[in-house]
């Protein structure tokens, strides 16, 4: 039996440290893989972590929860006639090394403070990055600990939280200020520009879309965000109904089967449309969720729901079947069609926080319900324009 460093040394030696890096091409925050792979064969950890952290520092929790089989291990060249490299458990390992044996100094600061609303991945990835580079940052964010999505909307077995703890004590050492349990309205942040040079709003999407259709304000009918960030327990051997197919349908499901429960995922499409990896489907799969596809909610009873089956019709147009209304009983229902901003950035613009007046945007609110791997992307795009104008 292979220890786990054997088997990340020999999927290191089967790197072909290709020179047009498609592993490289296909992360979408651009992390150097080839390059860190030969610094891990080398056992060069601090350094491999340097770049890792520096270049995106979500890494360790990307090396967890990102989406490989779509980015790095997708374009593997290695994956053509076999197995992908699995980059993300050699990323996973360095980014521990790294965060567990490196202190972060505090830098000196440049005099400009910068203010940043929502402690999720973008707010963190640009408050770090800021940081680094001498700007004084504080983040305001209305749940009492960091981390936002990554400690209230993911589940613990997918991301768990002592890698939010680790990621939490960086932020503490580079001197970044947190304020929890701030809830900011639009005239709070515009406030905000009378203390600070700058301020980035990345407040996310922590509000469920919303199903309207008879009998959704059951009790037995429950929002995916809130069933997460609330932990809700449902008890044992209950029925449950997920309507919906996105990794956040995944992330309910497969919490639920955990809690002991039945757990069927509705969807109006085939799987092979989910937003969801393939992955995510196979994991809820082998979780022993089960799946019914196209099927649409029609009304919510208090003992199930009633979906009606859909179809494509030859324009590949999704319809609903006439007559094709049946009951699925069950003691609850979890909606999960993701998630909208509670200010949208339309409203702020409004009222005059634009990026004329000092305020930036990253995260979901920028681009909507995305993976944390996007959300560092735009918190890098935001410290740009800020170097630039602050
Ligand atoms: S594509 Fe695969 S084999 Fe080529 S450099 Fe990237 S990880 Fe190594």
């Amino acid at each position: 039996m292979k220890s786990n460093i054997e088997f990340l040394l020999e999927e290191g030696n089967r790197c072909l440290k290709c020179k047009h890096e498609p592993c490289k091409k296909a992360c979408p925050i651009g992390t150097s893989i080839p390059e860190v792979i030969q610094l891990f064969q080398k056992e060069e950890y601090k350094k491999a972590g340097e770049i890792l952290f520096n270049n995106n520092p979500m890494s360790l929790v990307c090396s967890l929860i990102c989406p490989f089989e779509n980015q790095c291990m997708g374009s593997c060249v290695r994956g053509i006639k076999g197995e992908p490299i699995d980059f993300p458990k050699i990323e996973n390992y360095i980014m521990k090394e790294y965060l567990k044996t490196t202190l972060f100094e505090k830098n000196i600061s440049n005099g400009k403070k910068i203010a940043i609303v929502g402690g999720g991945p973008g707010a963190l990835t640009a408050g770090i990055l800021l940081r680094k580079n001498n700007y004084e940052v504080t983040i305001f964010d209305n749940h009492e600990k960091l981390g936002g999505m990554l400690r209230y909307g993911i589940p613990d077995f997918r991301l768990p939280k002592e890698n939010i703890a680790l990621l939490e004590k960086k932020v503490m050492e580079l001197g970044i200020i947190f304020k929890g349990n701030s809830s900011l309205d639009e005239n709070d942040i515009l406030n905000l520009k009378k203390d600070y040079n700058g301020v980035i709003i990345a407040t996310g999407t922590w509000f469920p879309k919303k199903l309207n259709i008879e009998g959704v304000e059951n009790p037995n009918t429950l929002y995916a965000i809130d069933y997460l960030k609330n932990n809700i327990d449902l008890g044992k051997n209950k029925k449950v109904v997920v309507i919906g197919a996105g990794n956040v349908a995944m992330d309910v499901a497969r919490t639920a089967k955990r809690q002991g429960n039945e757990v069927i995922i509705a969807y109006r499409r085939p799987m092979e449309d989910s937003p969801a990896t393939k992955l995510e489907i196979r994991e809820a799969k082998e979780d022993g969720v089960e799946f019914l596809t196209y099927v649409s909610p029609k009304k919510i009873l208090e003992n199930g729901i009633v979906l009606e089956k859909t179809y494509y019709d030859e324009n590949k147009k999704l319809k609903t079947l006439e007559n094709s209304e049946f009951l699925l009983e069950c003691d609850y229902i979890i909606l999960a069609l993701s998630q909208v901003a509670q200010y949208p950035m339309e409203v702020l613009k409004e009222k005059g926080i634009t990026e004329e007046n000092g305020f930036f945007f990253c995260g979901d609110i920028l681009t909507g319900p995305e993976t944390v791997v996007k959300a560092a992307v735009t918190g890098k795009e935001s410290i740009i324009k800020i170097k630039a104008l602050i």
